[in-house]
C-alpha cells in the first residue's frame, strides 16, 4: 500500500474553515489522518513518501459541476450536431481531460454529451485506462418537441447532437429507462427552451408539470437523480415541484419560487462563468454591447436570489459550462468562485466550499470527497499561493503544483500541441475571403 505524507502545508479543508498549517496523510486512495495525527501515524510507516508543501496550499481538488468534456471548445451547436464523429469526439475528450487536471479539477459532472460518449469515457477513467478527473455522466439531454436552446437545428424527433427528443408518456418512460440501462449517473432535462420566432420572450418552460414529474418518477424509482437546465420562473418552479434533484442556472426566479427552493433545499449550479467571461472579454471580441449587457443582467438579476439561497443553506455548486469556445478547457474552472464572490457576496472560503465540498453532490459522492478529513477520498490539489486570499491563483496552471485523484498523482505535463481536425468545425466563409475589401466594394 502506498502512503504519502503532505508536510508543511497550509490546508484549506473545503468546509469553509480558515486555513491551518499542518500535515495530511494519504494511504492508498484515502486520507487517513490530518494534523499531528498524520505525522504520528506516518512515523509507523517508514516507507511513506514525504511531500514538502512549504509555500503551498493543500486543498480538495476542484469539482466542476457543469462541464461538457465531449464538446471540444465548440463555437456553435451546428458543429456539435453535424460535424462531429463519435470516436474522434471521445479521443478529443481524453486530450482535453489533461487540461482539466492541469487546472486542478479532480471531478466533473458532465450533463450531456455528443453520442453519449461520456458514459464510455467515465468507465475508462474508473477502470484506470486513462488519466482524467472523476466523472459523473448524463446521456442525451431530454427535450420535448419544442426543442432546447438550439432552435430549428434540432430535428423534430430522435437524436440531434447531445439532445434526445421525447414526445408523450411512452417515449419519456422508454428513454429514461434506456439511459439508465446505458449507465447514466444522472438524467438531464432541458426544462426551458426557446422557439426562434419567440426568442424575444426568453426561454420558456417547455414541459408540463406532469411530464417533469413522470421523468422524475421513472428515474427515482430506479435510484437515479434528475438534473434540469432551467431559465425563467415557471421552469424553475416546475422543476422544483417535480422533485428534480439539481438545477442549472435557475435564473429569473420570482421571490415565491426562491421561497419554494429554500423550502426544498434543492441544490443549484448557476453556471454563470460563460456570461461573466462575455462581460469581461466580449468587448475585445467585438460582441455587440446589447448582448453583453443582456448577459450581465442575467447575473445581476439573479444576485439577490442566489444570496438568499446561500444564506438559507441551499447548496450552491460551481460549474464552468466548459466545452464552448467562450469557456475553453483548462482556463476557467475556478472562475465561478470569483462570480460567487463578486456578484453573490460570498467570502472566498465560502466560494471554495461551493467548488469542493458542495461539488461532491454532483459526483454522487457527498461526504466521500471534496473535503480534507480522515476517511475522505484523496482527491487533492497542491497550489502555489493562497486561494483564500486570491482565488485567481487557481487560474494559472503554473501555480498548480500537483494534483491527486484517488490518491494517485496525475501527470501535469502539457498535452502535445494540436493541429486543426479536418471537417471538425464549421468553416467561417468570412474569415477565408482573400480580400474582404472586395465585399465592401460590391
Ligand atoms: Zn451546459
Amino acid at each position: 500500500m502506498t502512503a504519502t505524507l503532505f508536510e508543511n502545508a497550509s490546508i484549506i479543508d473545503g468546509t469553509g474553515a480558515a486555513p491551518f498549517a499542518g500535515a495530511v496523510l494519504v494511504e492508498s486512495d484515502r486520507i487517513t489522518a490530518v494534523g499531528p495525527a498524520a505525522e504520528e501515524r506516518a512515523r509507523a510507516l517508514p516507507g511513506a513518501r514525504r511531500v514538502d508543501l512549504a509555500g503551498q496550499t493543500l486543498m480538495p481538488g476542484l469539482i466542476d459541476a457543469h462541464c461538457h468534456l465531449s464538446f471540444d471548445d465548440a463555437s456553435s451547436n451546428s458543429e456539435l450536431f453535424f460535424q462531429r464523429r463519435p470516436g474522434l469526439a471521445a479521443i478529443t475528450a481524453l486530450y482535453n481531460a489533461r487540461k482539466l487536471l492541469r487546472a486542478g479539477v479532480t471531478g466533473i459532472l458532465d450533463p450531456d454529451s455528443v453520442f453519449e460518449i461520456m458514459i464510455d469515457v467515465r468507465d475508462a477513467q474508473e477502470a484506470g485506462l486513462i488519466e482524467a478527473p472523476r466523472i459523473a455522466s448524463g446521456c442525451y439531454a431530454l427535450i420535448p418537441g419544442l426543442g432546447g436552446t438550439a432552435g430549428g437545428l434540432i430535428r423534430d424527433t430522435g437524436i440531434t447532437g447531445y439532445y434526445s427528443v421525447v414526445n408523450g408518456r411512452d417515449e419519456i418512460m422508454a428513454e429514461v429507462r434506456r439511459q439508465i440501462k446505458v449507465g447514466a449517473d444522472w438524467i438531464k432535462v432541458h426544462v426551458s427552451g426557446v422557439a426562434p420566432r419567440y426568442a424575444h420572450l426568453g426561454e420558456k418552460c417547455s414541459w408540463t408539470l406532469e411530464e417533469l414529474q413522470l421523468i422524475c418518477e421513472v428515474a427515482h424509482d430506479l435510484g437515479v437523480p434528475v438534473m434540469g437546465h432551467c431559465r425563467g420562473d415557471v421552469a424553475v418552479r416546475r422543476a422544483v415541484l417535480s422533485g428534480m434533484d439539481l438545477l442549472f442556472h435557475a435564473t429569473g426566479m420570482q421571490p415565491e419560487t426562491v421561497d419554494l427552493l429554500i423550502d426544498r433545499k434543492t441544490p443549484v449550479c448557476p453556471a454563470m462563468t460563460f456570461q461573466a467571461n462575455l462581460v469581461d472579454h466580449g468587448p475585445a471580441l467585438g460582441t455587440a454591447p446589447a448582448l453583453i449587457s443582456l448577459f450581465e443582467r442575467e447575473i445581476t438579476d439573479s444576485a439577490d436570489s442566489m444570496r438568499r439561497l446561500h444564506a438559507a443553506g441551499v447548496p450552491l455548486l460551481c460549474g464552468s459550462e466548459a466545452g464552448f469556445s467562450m469557456v475553453p478547457y483548462g482556463h476557467w474552472h475556478h472562475r465561478e468562485m470569483e462570480v460567487f464572490v463578486r456578484y453573490f457576496g460570498m467570502s472566498k472560503l465560502e466560494a471554495i466550499t461551493c467548488a469542493t465540498r458542495n461539488g461532491a453532490f454532483a459526483l454522487k459522492m457527498e461526504g466521500r470527497t471534496g473535503v480534507i478529513a480522515a476517511g475522505m477520498k484523496a482527491d487533492l490539489l497542491c497550489v502555489r499561493g493562497d486561494p483564500s486570499v486570491d482565488i485567481g491563483v487557481l487560474g494559472h496552471s503554473e501555480n498548480i503544483a500537483s494534483v491527486w485523484v484517488d490518491g494517485r498523482e496525475v501527470d501535469l505535463s502539457p498535452p502535445p500541441a494540436r493541429k486543426p481536425l479536418k471537417g471538425w468545425t464549421v468553416p467561417s466563409m468570412g474569415a477565408r475571403l482573400p480580400n474582404p475589401g472586395i465585399v465592401d466594394s460590391l
